[in-house]
């Protein structure tokens, strides 16, 4: 690439079948936010571009649960996600939708070309389709066992367990997730865009052309890549979406992963009149931000489908992070473990920024990265409270009850103070060099390290004790403080917009841009506003009702899995009678050797001392049971166990989980008592 005109950048497409949460704000949203304010501060002609995937078979499923129509999900999710976006200072120029008639068009159009082309293949195959319902089950309307880890509840595209990309006809035992039958097969036709046609132009343009991707990125795709790309169909049998624009194709929708992409294209064309320039220029930088899950989508399909199409440019960088997980847990829409967006705004209003930075401060860019509510509160605490906002805090505060809020006149510079001042630009230069390369955790580091810088200065010139000998010495301390407060207020704009306006204003500046950091200062006797607090502590109260939170989540999602098993038929009393239950101890206890379950008791039950084996070692130390007293059977006929003669059997309760729980008096009972 020669001279970069311009920029398109764009965030993976939420999709709207549920709010957002922490994993895709870190994921995706704020880099790509991070990346987009540093460009603007620069100068640079750069448009950021969202919308919602309104279409797919998931959405058709919450549709069908609820009893609603698939148009009311995401004209529901639609409008939380935008706002909670906007609340966030998620900084779109556009944040569209799939569902509206230009991207209808826009994709429709696209998919015409390649049609005409003759890009497509036609296929007639065997696809699995629900009787009951009469209709083809596509993707996810399919579960069953994955052939490659035995994840019973692998979906028809694709296992979440170990990330292969699958068949439906793959899976064993597939079953219909609309009626829960086992689906047939069925013949339909389809539309197929042959990938192994790409093969070598995606060789050449990602393996040899950019290897400066990033590692994880690059890696996923010359795996695809050396396993050899298939065709892949662009169509479905779905009554939700954009009907393919062909005569005959009644019944079919563009594949949701054909039509989303696109839809980049038609919030530009949304966005401007000359959306062309964004798409169609050489000199347009175009940057995909995505999770690692999109991966193959943006580097190898939407490609090949641009590649196809011929008028398009490609993307230069796609950027995409590993995943969040949320308190050693992968988050879960459905288990509905996740810190939900718009849930934080109510808990911590003000506090946007604090999310933001602590995202990008743990983001998950080169592994996966765990969120935990006690780290969110040491980043606060220990580096916004106690470093930035203190630093502020203490220059502005100072200014304020020395020189009644006037920036004082700098008088003779110490080696010290020089130094100081001539830092700053250093610190400018290693934000940009990591935000250029899209390591944003770096990058926030350098920010945090100029305000460390400013506070490490503070505390060793002391001016609150220098002011009682040395007056002129202070007006010389506190300036180059405000000249440092002035900097970082440029330097976080990226990553912490909302702080930045704040400090902008307790400054009572409006023009200092991002070029303007180590060059410009703040005027003699310029008049500051009274400040307040930048950041306030987080005390230990807020969190703990956070982590309640996700322990109640987790309780009720045990509770909702647990089903109590429907009562046996009924027997007599006499029957009851028959079984002699008695109160028994534990006198001996140890492991059946070669065995991962089994223990053998030695059973004091009041009328002898017997042995009985018991299946219970995976969840009983046999040296902490002895001394117990337990229920016992006594009148079970007697079995070989791995060659020892079984006398009995001890009752347990079993969990949901399958954890064996003893059945014991609660309290002391003479041995060999009765249960009855
Ligand atoms: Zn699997």
């Amino acid at each position: 690439m020669k001279n970069i005109a311009r920029y398109t950048v764009t965030a993976a497409l939420p999709y709207a079948n549920g709010p957002v949460h922490i994993g895709h704000l870190a994921g995706v949203y704020i880099p790509a936010d991070i990346y987009v304010r540093y460009l603007r501060l620069k100068g640079k002609d750069v448009i950021y571009v969202c919308g919602s995937d309104e279409h797919g078979v998931p959405i058709t499923l919450k549709a069908r649960q609820e009893g609603v129509k698939p148009q009311d999900i995401v004209d529901k999710y639609n409008a939380i996600i935008k706002d909670s976006f906007a609340k966030f200072g998620i900084s779109f120029d556009i944040y569209s939708r799939t569902t509206n008639k230009t991207h209808f068009e826009t994709a429709s159009a696209f998919f015409k070309k390649l049609y005409d082309n003759g890009d497509f293949i036609e296929k007639t195959s065997a696809q699995y389709y629900d009787d009951e319902v009469k209709q083809f089950l596509a993707d996810r309307y399919i579960t069953g066992t994955c052939p490659h880890c035995n994840n019973e509840n692998a979906y028809g595209d694709q296992c979440e367990k170990c990330g292969t990309t699958l068949n439906a006809t793959d899976l064993i035992n597939p079953r219909s997730t609309v009626s829960g039958s086992k689906p047939i097969l069925k013949e339909t036709s389809h539309w197929y865009l042959p990938l192994d046609k790409y093969e070598s132009f995606l060789r050449k343009w990602i393996l040899e052309d950019h290897k400066e991707w990033k590692s994880n990125v690059y890696g996923q795709c010359k795996s695809w890549l050396d396993q050899g790309l298939q065709p892949r169909a662009v169509s479905r049998d779905l009554d939700w979406g954009v009907p393919v624009p062909v005569d005959g194709a009644t019944g079919k929708v563009l594949y949701v992963w054909f039509d989303a992409p696109i839809g980049y294209i038609s919030a530009t064309k949304e966005l401007t009149k000359d959306w062309e320039k964004y798409w169609k220029s050489d000199d347009t930088k175009l940057v995909h931000f995505i999770g690692k899950d999109n991966i193959v989508f943006h580097c190898i399909i939407f490609p090949a489908m641009l590649k196809a199409e011929g008028t398009f440019i490609l993307p230069e960088n796609v950027p995409a992070n590993e995943f969040l997980n949320l308190e050693g847990d992968k988050i879960s829409t459905s288990r509905n473990w996740a810190v939900w967006l718009h849930e934080y705004l109510i808990d911590f209003p003000g506090k946007e920024d604090v999310l933001r930075y602590t995202l990008c401060a743990n983001a998950p860019e080169t592994k996966d990265n765990d969120f935990t509510w006690k780290d969110f509160q040491a980043r606060n605490n220990n580096e916004l409270v106690a470093i930035l906002g203190n630093f502020v805090n203490r220059t502005l505060v100072l200014t304020q009850k020395y020189f009644d809020g006037k920036v004082p006149i700098s008088n003779q510079l110490t080696d010290y103070d020089k130094q100081a001042l001539a830092d700053i630009p250093t610190f400018k230069k290693n934000i940009e060099e990591n935000i250029e390369n899209f390591k944003f955790r770096e990058a926030l580091k350098s920010l945090m390290d100029l305000a460390r810088l400013g506070n490490k200065y503070l505390a060793d010139t002391e001016p609150w004790i220098v002011y009682k000998t040395d007056v002129e010495r202070v007006k010389t301390i506190l300036n180059i403080s405000l000249q440092i407060c002035l900097n970082l207020s440029a330097a976080c704009e990226p990553f912490l917009p909302f702080t930045a306006a704040k400090l902008k204003s307790f400054l009572n500046v409006t023009e200092f841009g991002w070029e303007d950091i180590g060059i410009k200062t703040l005027a003699d006797s310029h008049q500051i506003n009274k400040p307040e607090l930048l950041f306030a502590k987080i005390e230990d109260a807020e969190i703990e009702a956070q982590i309640i939170k996700l322990q109640n989540t987790k309780k009720a999602n045990e509770s909702a899995h647990t089903v109590a098993i429907p009562q046996k038929p009924n027997i007599s009393f006499d029957d009851f009678t028959k079984m002699d239950i008695r109160i028994g101890k534990i006198l001996e206890a140890e492991r059946v050797p070669k065995t991962k379950k089994l223990l053998k008791l030695t059973i004091d039950t009041g009328i002898d001392k017997r042995t009985v084996v018991s299946g219970i070692a995976e969840f009983h130390d046999p040296a902490k049971i002895v001394g117990k007293q337990v229920s016992i059977l006594a009148n079970l006929e007697p079995r070989e166990i791995k060659g020892i003669t079984s006398h009995g059997m001890i009752l347990m309760a079993e969990n949901a989980d399958g954890e064996l729980v003893f059945v014991s008096p609660d309290k002391e009972m003479k041995q060999g008592s009765l249960v009855k």
